[in-house]
């Protein structure tokens, strides 16, 4: 059986009233907000369906960034801001 795991990330931050919140992965879904954004790199992302036996949620940046811990199989080691991040 596969764990039921939402992965390393499980919280992203939207703009409410000008300011950037700390939202859950699950209700970033329901929401279902445009302008989403990474923690770690403030770099865009969209929250993605995995569709297996447990279907969980999941962030996906739009443009891939080597500066992101979020994203461990592509992050270089050394953390930054996302190039295209959203302010
Ligand atoms: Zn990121």
């Amino acid at each position: 059986m596969e764990a039921m795991t939402t992965g390393p990330i499980d919280q992203c931050e939207i703009k409410a009233d000008g300011t950037w919140v700390t939202i859950g992965i699950r209700d970033a879904q329901l929401l279902r907000k445009t302008q989403i954004r990474c923690k770690a790199c403030a770099g865009r992302i969209r929250v993605q369906m995995k569709f297996t036996a447990h279907p969980s949620p999941y962030f996906m940046h739009f443009a891939k960034h080597d500066g992101c811990r979020n994203t461990p199989h592509l992050f270089s080691g050394v953390s930054s801001r996302h190039p295209e991040a959203l302010e």
